[in-house]
């Protein structure tokens, strides 16, 4: 038997298969570019993109496309031919160096946030050589070479979020290293990097259904909807017995992933009935990055195929469960270890308590930020409406870490929990219990043995934002770190007195950011509030962070996003909840007059005949004086506020009359209906 998955990376233009094609120069050139990020060799791209052309044609493809993220939920792609006019009469196929490495994709039509005027509509786009190619077919069959890029305006200003994100990596890499060396970890030109593992939760729902329901259709979540007798109080569903119909959706699915090359790992049913996980093994950040981005598309497509509709909505379901996507990040040292690991000596748990140190500051220091990174109308509905996770960032480390951050900010005190001293960088750290032992799951950032979860994610978002932030702000800490190591190194004080001093008084100052206790009380909540800790409770107060000097200053200094671009983002996302806020007002409205009204009007009628249910009649009748009024107040209303209070009201109207009209006249699926599957 062969120990390896069949198919595993067949439609991707990965290592094995250029060492195969290219000659032995041109790969060991790229394999430098792609693993220690040295500057691309213009001189080797067409041997690289006739090997890939005829790599993809063997495949059946007859077009490829540089594949990018812009400013929008999704990918895009502009599909061109291999081919070029032999001017006698015929043709050949053709794919350049210049055609890989760069292409020019009319811009106007991305939202570019004030970036770039609409009659300056070229943007460019850019291999990312680090993340492999691979090649999509479509339901008919057809193939497209998609080949990772970036995505700028022609003076370099970034479009879209890959590029932030790889110079966030570039930095957070640079400062490791550059910390690393003073723990004695010293790996010459090697960098480090963040690493993702993205835990994704979504809906399956019969797709006849999802076609009666026009708010699924165009906001992605039901607008209206009472919530079953039965849904998840029974706690039945959680990793319970998969529905044979979804096993094979899901058997599917990972063919299909595993093929792109997508290293899908875990699958189980999550809380609320219709709800599931898919769970892949962790990768270098970019790349785990345009991996999720492909299993959002995988996840819909192979949906469609097994007669489901994939929501990947953050809330699809008032009342129920949401769904997020939970963002396991790491750092891995030049040295190839895992440096949110405790390490195996002195020296290295000091460097991990730095790190842990240096967590805390980030995450402190700019918890505004990280809620900004995740903040949309669809994760409204999660964060600070009492679900997993509250709005307010704080970090779970666990008792037993906790207890070694405590005394290190006591110096060195006798511990009351492990009876001892702990000098950094001279005593080992008492066992710290391994990963899924300790565990809150009410934290929105949790440390969970070998890594950080940040929970508040949406499901429906690119996990680009929060790591570009989250790479960004330990960055910021790490130099902050080092240069008061190196300067007290420089002024020849000892190195374990310095960084206790150190990590003490950092402590001291930033230790209101733990919190191990159950993130959805209201006693957390005032007492968060008691720290002065920001709680942010709706998008639009949640994206102010992104506008203030402190924000435009971070990512400046850091070379991440301009000024200009930091505000570009800003503009787009406040435009895009407005959007969303209206499209949702304008399909309830429809919905509303069109569907319930007539319904109701009708059960109203059958009912006023008949003496016994005469009452019935009234009580509709009244629902129904404010349904109409609820209409008209959605109709007039036009900020994002006045539209979701307006919704509310109409929604427990129409809500209230679902219970009361017969079921075959009510016209649209219920959550029983569309839960059980
Ligand atoms: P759970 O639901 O118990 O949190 P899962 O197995 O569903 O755990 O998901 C954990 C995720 O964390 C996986 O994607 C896993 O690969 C990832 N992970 C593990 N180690 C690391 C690491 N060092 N860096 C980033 N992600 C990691
Ligand atoms: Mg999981």
């Amino acid at each position: 038997m062969k120990n390896t998955i069949e198919g595993f990376g067949e439609k991707v233009f990965g290592l094995p298969i250029m060492e195969k094609r290219l000659s032995a120069a041109t790969f060991a050139s790229l394999k430098k570019t792609i693993d220690a990020g040295a500057t691309l060799d213009a001189g080797i791209a067409d041997e690289v993109a006739e090997a890939m052309k005829l790599w993809a044609m063997e495949k059946g493809a007859t077009h490829y496309t540089h594949w990018f993220q812009p400013l929008t939920a999704a990918t895009a792609e502009k599909h061109d031919a291999f081919i070029f006019p032999d001017f006698k009469g015929g043709v050949i196929t053709t794919f350049s160096g210049d055609e890989l490495i760069q292409g020019e994709p009319d811009a106007s039509s991305f939202p570019s946030g004030g970036l770039r005027a609409t009659f300056e509509a070229r943007g460019y786009t850019g291999w990312d050589p680090t993340s492999p190619a691979f090649i999509k077919y479509d339901e008919v069959g057809a193939a497209t070479l998609c080949i990772p890029t970036v995505f700028c305006g022609y003076n370099g200003e970034a479009l879209d979020k890959k590029t932030p994100l790889l110079r966030s990596m570039k930095v957070l890499s640079e400062q490791t290293v550059r910390l690393g060396k003073l723990f004695g970890v010293d790996c010459g030109d090697t960098m480090a990097k963040a690493t993702l593992g993205p835990e994704q939760e979504y809906f399956l729902i019969n797709a006849e259904l999802f076609d009666e329901r026009l708010d699924l259709k165009q906001c992605g979540r039901t607008l209206f909807g009472r919530s079953p007798a039965k849904h998840q109080q029974m706690e039945d569903h959680y990793f319970g017995a998969i529905n044979s119909r979804v096993v094979a959706f899901m058997a599917d699915l990972d063919t299909e992933l595993w093929k792109l090359g997508v290293p899908s790992k875990t699958r189980h049913n999550e809380v609320c009935p219709g709800q599931f996980e898919i769970a892949p093994v962790f990768e270098t950040l970019n790349i785990a990055v345009d991996h999720n981005m492909i299993c959002m598309e995988v996840l819909r497509a192979t949906a469609e195929k097994h007669g489901f509709v994939c929501l990947l909505h953050e809330k699809p379901f008032a009342g129920v469960n949401g769904s997020g996507k939970h963002n396991n990040w790491s750092i891995q040292g030049p040295d190839g270890k895992n440096w949110l690991k405790p390490g195996d000596n002195p020296h290295e748990n000091a460097k991990f308590m730095t790190i842990i140190v240096a967590l805390m500051k980030a995450v402190d220091t700019h918890a505004d930020l990280l809620r900004a990174s995740v903040a949309t109308a669809g994760n409204d509905h999660r964060l600070g409406a009492n679900e997993a996770p509250p709005a307010v960032v704080s970090i779970f480390l666990g008792e037993c870490l906790h207890d070694v951050v405590e005394q290190i900010e006591a110096g060195g005190a006798k511990s009351s929990k492990s009876g001892g001293h702990i000098h950094l960088g001279v005593d080992s750290l008492p066992k710290l219990p391994r990963g899924n032992t300790d565990r809150n799951r009410t934290s929105p950032f949790a440390f969970t043995g070998n890594r950080f979860e940040f929970r508040a994610v949406g499901s429906n978002q690119s996990p680009a934002g929060a790591n570009v932030v989250l790479n960004t702000i330990v960055a910021e800490a790490f130099d902050e770190i080092c240069t008061k190591l190196e300067a007290d190194k420089a002024a020849g004080k000892d190195f374990n007195e310095s960084l206790q001093a150190l990590l003490a008084g950092l402590i001291k100052k930033h230790k209101r950011i733990l919190f191990n206790g159950d993130g959805y009380t209201d006693e957390w909540l005032a007492e968060a509030a008691k720290r002065g800790m920001p709680n942010l409770k709706n998008c639009e107060e949640a994206l102010e962070p992104l506008a203030t000097k402190k924000a435009k200053d971070l990512f400046a200094k850091y070379g991440v996003l301009s000024n200009e671009e930091l505000a570009s983002r800003y503009n787009i996302y406040v435009e895009g909840y407005e959007r969303v806020i209206a499209i949702e007002a304008a399909t309830a409205v429809t919905m509303a007059r069109t569907m319930i009204v007539p319904a109701v009007v009708t059960a109203i009628a059958e009912y006023s005949e008949v003496d016994a249910v005469k009452c019935y009649a009234d009580e509709m009748s009244a629902l129904l004086g404010k349904v109409v009024i609820g209409i008209a107040k959605v109709e007039k209303a036009h900020h994002p506020k006045d539209q979701i209070v307006a919704m509310g009201e109409l929604r427990s109207a129409v809500d209230a009359l679902e219970a009361l009209v017969p079921a075959d006249l009510w016209p649209l699926p219920t959550y029983a209906d569309m839960l059980f599957i």
